[in-house]
């Protein structure tokens, strides 16, 4: 009954997918989970090919969840965003979405830690009490454009009125400020990435997609998560709270990180020093 349920949930939030389309892998930062998964033949690493267990019994293992946590960062610009080895960011794109985003927020409060939610304009408008209950729960606040297009096919113009209308609009329905920013595929450019810069978001970058939006089960999107993580050894993790799969397979990724002595990192945006400020406002 229990399978049958996720199986009609997958299909459905395949349908509600957003952000498929090509998979990013655009500034060679970006590891493919894809070819990490078998190629992870890290001999040194003997838990390289492990599966993630995604049974409640595999997560009633965690003994301490809140041992999960791990340091916030301040962040003032890019240069900030050094994750030291075992440290992982979670971010959460697309959002916010019914029932699907207050999943993740009960799972992230049972484990004790903090995400990033790039959220889209549109969507935080259409769902202000979600978007509000993220900020309420201490989570850290990013946009991802109003209505979730490649910025590289659009003008210049176009680009920035974008990005600028998705960040009144989250800001708008989380009643806070916006410091953080996240490319649309991930597809940027130079100019676009200044422009950012000198608004005053941070721009994140990924290191680890665990491309749940590909239709597949939970349990391989959390597998492929952790093989790309433990080929990289750390960064910032790409997820979605769009999609069932998602909510349903973080209960098993986090037990995972722990089980591996990952630490889970919090994002706080910083004020640039006021030199800086007034520097970039010319
Ligand atoms: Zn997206």
């Amino acid at each position: 009954m229990f399978l049958r349920a996720l199986c009609v949930a997958s299909t459905l939030a395949c349908l509600l997918t957003s952000c498929a389309g090509r998979p990013a892998t655009e500034g060679g930062t970006l590891v493919s989970a894809f070819a990490a998964a078998p190629a992870a033949a890290n001999p040194g690493r003997a838990d390289a090919h492990d599966p993630v267990p995604l049974t409640p019994v595999a997560w009633g293992r965690l003994n301490n969840p809140n041992g999960l946590a791990g340091r916030t960062i301040e962040v003032a610009s890019l240069d900030d965003l050094k994750l030291r080895e075992k440290e992982v960011a979670l971010t959460f794109d697309d959002g916010p979405m019914p029932k699907k985003t207050e999943k993740i927020l009960a799972t992230l409060d049972q484990y004790g830690v903090k995400a990033t939610f790039l959220m889209v304009g549109e969507m935080a408008k259409a769902h202000p009490d979600i978007a509000k209950l993220v900020a309420r729960n201490g989570h850290t606040i990013g946009s991802h454009t109003y209505r979730h297009p490649n910025l590289r096919t659009l003008s210049f113009q176009a680009a920035i009125a974008e990005i600028e209308e998705g960040r009144r609009a989250v800001s708008a329905a989380t009643e806070q400020e916006v410091g953080f920013f996240r490319f649309p595929y991930l597809a940027d450019n130079k100019s676009l990435r200044s422009w950012v810069a000198r608004d005053g978001m941070v721009v994140l970058d990924v290191q680890v997609d665990s491309k749940d939006y590909f239709a597949d089960s939970p349990a391989a999107v959390a597998t492929r998560t952790m093989n790309a993580l433990r080929a990289h050894g750390r960064g910032i993790i790409l997820l979605h709270d769009i999609h069932h799969r998602t909510a349903a397979m973080l209960p098993a990724l986090l037990t995972q990180l722990k089980a591996e002595g990952y630490k889970v990192v919090s994002l706080h945006r910083a004020k640039p020093a006021p030199f800086l400020t007034a520097s970039l406002s010319h």
